[in-house]
């Protein structure tokens, strides 16, 4: 173990600490992309642009304002408004250099701007004519231009140069519209990383140990509360406590994969219920209710023999005992979960409603996983015999963990490792 290794070893909580292993295999985290950063990132329309000399561009940019309304002029703010002919990409240039008196706009000492109106949805034609035919210095000679431009702002300074070059001079303002934002990605995933090597280590452990003891596939996983120092933490709130001065972090849930428990194993799926995510998530919802019912006197929790969400194994127990950290919150706001395997579609909209703040996986699994954004080949299953007849897989990649439309989104990574031994499974298998 190296000395980091140690040192975070250290800081873990007395159960996890008595729970791994003596070697803990470093990996890598790769943000997860969201389906509209993979697919919509370009979307085009088209927008009305002109040209004034530069003392008139005020005038311009005011009547086009007042046709499209503000809103409208929010709508392309990674556009800029005002571009120096020289600066158009070289096929406006050429194009427009040979409109009307695009000669004299052209030259070297030319002090005209072209202008960017609006988009042309916004902007009725008619009325946008009647407007610059008002601005005394080009009523004369009006020009309108339509040309395509990126609706959506740019994810990174590249694509911005490259949009300038396609279409119109175009702004990185370091945010992105279409996932988390970047500094947001760029903080968590240190944060995660300190110790994440940790969480999968277990969730390896207890995925091999399910596999082992006939409970269920080689699919574990690993749900932990991380307080970050100097983050207001809503839960601690009402007891005045003031912000942790240190990064902690505590396992609240560990659970294998246990489909097969009780299920006669026999080419089919086993039991859905027993999927290590909802066994862990159903592990958290327990423990908030043992909380509740203590502090109310209540008769014991229920246990749901369907869910199969009582502890299995040695490591599963233990963990269960432990008290939660937190009680106070919904099911899982802001705990992390680190898994093997992508979650099925199943699991990972439980995973959203639980409202889990962050999510680890390592093995992906193209054609049943929901959390990958990435189109699905057909050639994912390889030569299963499943499927020796009819190609399988296909579609699109739904990427579960950042839907704006699902009103809960998280912050997700694969987990890449060369040094730890793949968790096989059958491709179709849904984790
Ligand atoms: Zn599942």
């Amino acid at each position: 173990m190296s000395d980091s290794m140690k040192e975070v070893v250290e800081t873990l909580d007395p159960v996890s600490r008595r729970l791994i292993p003596a070697n803990i295999h470093s990996g890598t985290l790769v943000p997860l992309k969201t389906t509209l950063e993979l697919r919509d990132n370009l979307t085009l329309g088209l927008a009305y642009i002109t040209r004034a000399p530069n003392r008139y561009t005020n005038d311009v940019v005011t009547i086009a304002r007042a046709l499209a309304g503000d809103d409208a002029a929010k709508n392309l703010p990674h556009l800029r408004r005002c571009s120096k002919p020289v600066d158009l990409p070289p096929h406006l240039k050429s194009q427009f250099m040979n409109e009307g008196s695009g000669r004299a706009v052209h030259t070297g000492k030319s002090n005209w701007l072209y202008i960017l109106l609006g988009a042309k949805d916004e902007l009725p034609y008619d009325e946008l004519l009647r407007g610059l035919a008002s601005v005394d210095g080009i009523r004369d000679d009006i020009f309108i231009g339509i040309i395509p431009v990126p609706l959506l702002a740019p994810t990174s300074q590249v694509q911005a140069n490259l949009w300038s070059q396609q279409f119109w001079q175009t702004v990185y303002r370091k945010n992105n519209p279409l996932g988390p934002h970047p500094s947001n990605i760029c903080r968590t995933t240190s944060v995660v990383s300190r110790d994440a090597s940790v969480w999968m280590t277990l969730a390896h452990q207890v995925a091999r140990k399910s596999r082992d003891d006939g409970l269920g596939e080689p699919i574990g996983a690993v749900i932990i509360k991380r307080t970050v120092p100097g983050k207001f933490d809503a839960t601690k709130n009402t007891s005045g406590q003031e912000p942790e001065d240190k990064e902690t972090t505590q396992i609240v849930a560990l659970a294998g994969d246990a489909r097969w428990y009780q299920q006669e194993k026999t080419g089919r799926t086993g039991n859905p219920m027993g999927h290590a995510a909802l066994r862990a998530i159903s592990m958290v919802a327990q423990k908030l209710v043992r909380t509740e019912n203590r502090t109310e006197n209540k008769p014991a929790i229920m246990e749901f023999e369907a869910f199969q969400d009582g502890p299995l194994l040695d490591d599963e127990q233990v963990v269960f005992e432990a008290e939660h950290p937190c009680p106070d919150g919904y099911l899982c706001h802001d705990l992390e979960l680190y898994l093997t395997h992508e979650p099925c579609v199943m699991c990972a909209m439980a995973i959203l409603h639980s409202r889990m703040g962050r999510i680890v996986f390592r093995h992906r699994m193209p054609l049943t996983g929901g959390m990958s954004s990435e189109d699905r080949g057909y050639d994912a299953c390889g030569n299963s015999l499943a499927c020796e007849n009819a190609p399988c897989g296909g579609g699109r990649g739904l990427g579960l963990h950042w839907r704006k439309e699902l009103n809960w989104s998280m912050l997700g990574w694969e987990w890449e490792t060369d040094t730890v031994e793949r968790l096989v499974v059958d491709p179709h298998l849904h984790a």
